[in-house]
This record gives structure tokens, C-alpha cells and sequence, in this order.
């Protein structure tokens, strides 16, 4: 068995290249080549020594992910769909805009919290993804799309950890990850531009803190625990309040001086007026004593198996103001790529589910979600 080099950042490399007998600087030439250009043909790293290149034949390779399928949606957005083995596919989404280039990455095959408005949650959990595998996503995207603009500038600006799984429940892989996004001999991402979206687990929240601080979106989806346990199973282990006090301490560290609350809106389920009160009252009434936040308002994607329909727009523009009146800033996110199902809670990949969450989840969908007051 061969090292893949992507599951290594740059310490990992210089590491490895000491176990080789290689200076530090050889590290960080080969990781380059790698990430900043695109190369995994150790032969076309002209200038590391021969005897090196012949080394790493012989106990290492840079494998990308086999591509199962590509969508690419009238909108530019393209879906990437990766074979991971065992009967398992990720998805990987890139959005284009005018000032940005966005890459939606994929943590696990699977996801085991089960959120209940999520497609991914529905298919129950498989495995972790290796950090070679999160970072495969990033380094084929790249350099794909680099190739077909037939141009050496980079193309994604802003990596966000939104798609499939529950990023800190994979915080091993996760880690060395988000350290080679925002390595300048690799990526060179701004920490304020690398987003780690968490369903609320808390402990990693602090760790993450100190380890690797980037930008935090938190999953809220409910003003009230009551309603929260049932959409966001995770809730009865770390409640709101719990979670809450573990945004404020993250806040501590981040690069960016706001969380993201990311809010889906369900119709007649926590699109309501008082459910908005609620939620102002939730972070903190008045500004003084409020966590720092932002909302997003994600209009749901509905799909057959979650029993559950996108609030109307009237509904999401009133829920809108009443946040924004309240001194919240509030944007409302623009549905990309529905029309090859990349939007927001549409990815569902291949998952072989090994934890019955999927069943359980099929159970669920016959009780009513009933709105807590
Ligand atoms: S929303 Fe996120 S945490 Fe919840 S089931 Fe989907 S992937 Fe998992």
C-alpha cells in the first residue's frame, strides 16, 4: 500500500519526506506541485531530483476520485457526482457567481444525524470520507476547471462544507483538510472563505476553535428545542442553549466576527410569525446581549420522501422582515442548480446505508412534524 499524497497536509508531507531522508523545502515543492498546479505524475515535478521522483513511485501516489457522473445545470452550476468504493458516491457542487467561485464539498458518505428536511440525511450513513478524499474534491474541481478555461487563474474562492455529512463528526479527516484549502503553497484560501456548516455538535465546535478557525454556519432550523429535537435529531444531545453558548465562544476565535444561522423554511412548520419572535428572542433579543449572527433563509427543496413542502414566498419574505426589522441581517439564499437536483439539501450521492438511519427515517415520516408554540 501506497501513501496518497492528498491525505496529507503540509506537515504531513514534510514528515513524510523526512521519513524519506528529504530537507522540508522538497515538502513544500512537491506540494505544490500537487495542489497548485494540479500534477500527480511525479515525473512532470522537474525540478525534484531524480532519485527523489523515483522514491516516491515506489511508496506513493496523488489519485483522484473517480468522476461517476457530471451535471451541469442552466445556470452554470455543475454537480460532480464521485465513485468512494463500496457502493458509495459523494456529491461535489461548484456554483459560479460574478465575484466568486464557490465549491460545495462533500465530508461522508452518508450522514447519520438524519436531519428530517435533508435528502442526504434520508439515505442513512455508510462512512467517513479520508481527508484525501475531501481534498480530491477540491484539487479535481480545481484544476478540471482550470483546463477547460484554458487559464492558469484560480477559479474557487470560497469552499464551504455543505454537502454531504456531518462535517464535525469527521473531524479527524476534516482537519488536515481545511489546513491544505488555506495553505499558500496549496489553495491560499482566506480562512473567512472556507465555511464549516455544523448541525450544532458541540465539543467539536470548540476544538475546531482552536484548531483550525474558519467561518462557522450553524444548521438552526427551529426557534424552540421541542421543535428542534424533532428536525435536527442531534438537538437533544447539545440543546439551543448549550449550542448558543458554544457560538459565543467561537466567536472568540473566528475569522469572521458572525456566525451563519442557516434557517430551511418548511411550510407551516417554523415559518411562521411568532416562530420568527421566537427566534429573535432566541439569539438575544436586543443587540446588546444578542449573539452575533447572521440568518439565511434556505427555501426548502422538497423531495418525496421528507413529506415536506417549501414554505410559500410570501412566507419566507415576511419571516425575512421580521428578522430583519428586529435588527437581524437576514438574506434569503437563491435556490442554484435545482434543475439537476445540486441545490441545498437536494444531494443524495450513493449511500450504502450501514446504521439503519435511513429506515428509521422512513419511520419518522409518518408522524407529523407539529409546530411547538
Ligand atoms: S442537514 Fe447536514 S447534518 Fe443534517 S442530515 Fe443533512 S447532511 Fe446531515
Amino acid at each position: 500500500m501506497t501513501t496518497n499524497l492528498l491525505d496529507l497536509d503540509l506537515g504531513g508531507i514534510a514528515a513524510f519526506c523526512g521519513q524519506l531522508g528529504e530537507k522540508r523545502f522538497r515538502a513544500t515543492q512537491l506540494f505544490r506541485w500537487i495542489h497548485q498546479r494540479g500534477v500527480a505524475d511525479f515525473d512532470q515535478m522537474t525540478d525534484l531530483a531524480k532519485s527523489l521522483r523515483e522514491k516516491l513511485k515506489g511508496c506513493a501516489h496523488v489519485s483522484a476520485l473517480p468522476v461517476a457522473t457530471e451535471q451541469a445545470s442552466a445556470d452554470g452550476t455543475i454537480k460532480w457526482l464521485f465513485d468512494v468504493g463500496g457502493g458509495n458516491a459523494v456529491e461535489t457542487v461548484f456554483i459560479p457567481e460574478d465575484d466568486r467561485g464557490t465549491l460545495c464539498i462533500s465530508s461522508q458518505a452518508g450522514c447519520a444525524v438524519g436531519c428530517r428536511f435533508c435528502s442526504t440525511g434520508h439515505q442513512g450513513f455508510s462512512r467517513n470520507l479520508t481527508t484525501g478524499e475531501i481534498v480530491a474534491q477540491l484539487w479535481f474541481a480545481e484544476h478540471q476547471l482550470r483546463q477547460r478555461r484554458g487559464s492558469d487563474e484560480r477559479v474557487i474562492s470560497n469552499v464551504v462544507m455543505m454537502g454531504m455529512g456531518e462535517p464535525l463528526q469527521n473531524y479527524a479527516a476534516l482537519v488536515p483538510a481545511l489546513r491544505t484549502m488555506l495553505d499558500d503553497h496549496a489553495y491560499g484560501l482566506s480562512r473567512r472563505r472556507v465555511t464549516v456548516s455544523t448541525s450544532g455538535v458541540v465539543p467539536m465546535m470548540d476544538r475546531l476553535a482552536q484548531d483550525c478557525p474558519v467561518a462557522l454556519a450553524v444548521s438552526l432550523h427551529a426557534p424552540s428545542d421541542a421543535l428542534r429535537d424533532n428536525l435536527v435529531p442531534l438537538n437533544r444531545k447539545y440543546p439551543l442553549q448549550e449550542l448558543l453558548a458554544a457560538c459565543r465562544r467561537y466567536l472568540d476565535y473566528a475569522p469572521r466576527d458572525f456566525i451563519t444561522f442557516e434557517y430551511c423554511m418548511l411550510d407551516g412548520v417554523n415559518d411562521q410569525p411568532e416562530q420568527a419572535r421566537e427566534l429573535v428572542a432566541l439569539v438575544g433579543g436586543s443587540a446588546a446581549e444578542r449573539v452575533p449572527c447572521k440568518f439565511n433563509l434556505i427555501p426548502f427543496n422538497p423531495f418525496p420522501a421528507s413529506g415536506l413542502l417549501r414554505s410559500p414566498n410570501a412566507a419566507v419574505t415576511a419571516f425575512a422582515r421580521a428578522l430583519s426589522d428586529a435588527g437581524i441581517v437576514t438574506t434569503v439564499r437563491k435556490t442554484r442548480g435545482d434543475d439537476i437536483d445540486a441545490a441545498c439539501g437536494q444531494l443524495a450521492g450513493d449511500v450504502r446505508d450501514r446504521t439503519r438511519v435511513g429506515e428509521r427515517m422512513a419511520r419518522l415520516r409518518t408522524i407529523p412534524i407539529v409546530p411547538q408554540p
